[in-house]
């Protein structure tokens, strides 16, 4: 049972004081970021970090994010820093950008799944850094859920997942952006998104040329090379069968799904649509509210007792490539595109 501490509507940085304790001990706290909850232990630590993998039951060569509270921060686990690399992160720290760096010795390879490089964030949610800081150390933490379920980004949907894996939770409420960060490495002066997230291809391409890997919507072959191990994982799956269904032409697109409803189906579309359907819930009307709830939603989804799902897609672009890669995952790439 994790001691649980509720600053849903007050905060305080002293508040954290105990948290940052249980950190510095080797201890795991569950903690809200602006993007999703994550499961957090001194990053420095290796059996802290071990314990973060036992927890959710994660493979051991798929590598954790360090989260920092400053840039200096960065200079004590990486190296070799570019000028571009540099610039990214002066322009998208804080925020919900992972950098895959070069990492320095000091990082366990537990952390890297014995990887040469390190990935790093530094959240702008204000309990995160504040949690950081007092820790003084990086806090590795990946999302908070058992390995190949959804994120959670409020702690009812993952307290009862997690409240005995972990041995404290802060409570911040609901995350604000609901999907996890943008993963991106630079090489060769050339920005690969490795995972997309709400700093966009758009935002990035200010910056230099922009590769969005091939696997983020597409699907693993064998003997592909993949730049971050987290792409062959099964991710964000409920335990119905879901389907995911696109079109650019959307009177098409509804057309489809009115075809495919029957009493053992559950449509899940914009709030504009909901009433076109027997049975169907909605998923907000922007992407961001897209973004905010889908993983509430996936979290949801089997209580309505349906043999399967049908999941509206929506434009891969912007925002809109973070949404279709957690949908096509969490569908199991069962996806059609007309
Ligand atoms: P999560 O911890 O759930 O937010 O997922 C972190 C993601 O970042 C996973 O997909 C990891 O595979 C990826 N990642 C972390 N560190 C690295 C690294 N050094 N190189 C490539 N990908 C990484
Ligand atoms: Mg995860």
């Amino acid at each position: 049972m994790a001691k649980y501490l509720d600053l849903r509507t007050q905060y305080n940085k002293n508040d954290l004081i105990e948290a940052a304790e249980f950190i510095k001990n080797g201890k795991l706290v569950l903690f809200p970021t602006e993007t999703v909850y994550g499961i957090g232990a001194n990053g420095l630590d290796s059996n802290a970090v071990k314990s973060i993998f036992v927890a959710k039951n994660r493979a051991g060569d798929n590598p954790l994010i360090l989260h920092v509270s400053s840039i200096d921060m960065v200079d004590t686990i990486a190296k070799d820093i570019s000028p571009l690399e540099k610039k990214l992160m002066n322009d998208f720290f804080p925020g919900p950008l992972t950098i895959i760096l070069k990492r320095k010795d000091i990082v366990p390879n537990v952390v890297t799944a014995n990887l040469d490089t390190v990935g790093v964030r530094m959240p702008s949610n204000k309990i995160a850094r504040d949690l950081i800081e007092l820790s003084n150390t990086p806090i590795a933490a990946p999302s908070a859920n058992i390995s190949g379920r959804p994120s959670g980004t409020n702690i009812q949907d993952i307290f009862n997942e997690l409240n005995d894996k972990v041995d404290y939770i802060l409570d911040g409420g609901e995350t604000k952006i609901g999907l996890e960060s943008t993963v991106i490495r630079v090489i060769n002066d050339k920005i690969h998104i490795l995972r997309p997230g709400k700093i966009t291809y758009e935002d990035l391409s200010k910056y230099a040329e922009v590769i969005i890997d091939e696997h983020i919507l597409g699907s693993l072959k064998e003997n592909d090379k993949i730049l971050s191990p987290g792409m062959k994982y099964k991710h964000y799956a409920p335990n119905t069968k879901c389907m995911l269904i696109y079109s650019d032409d959307k009177e098409k697109l509804l057309e489809e799904m009115k075809k495919l409803e029957n009493e053992n189906t559950l449509i899940i579309t914009n709030n504009n649509n909901v009433n076109l359907f027997q049975n169907a819930i909605g998923y907000g009307t922007s992407l961001e509210e897209i973004s905010h709830n889908i993983f509430k939603l996936l979290r949801q989804i089997d209580k309505h007792n349906k043999e399967l799902i049908i999941i509206e897609g929506v434009k891969p672009e912007g925002l809109g490539l973070a949404i279709m890669n957690r949908l096509i995952r969490a569908c199991s790439h069962n996806y059609i595109k007309l």
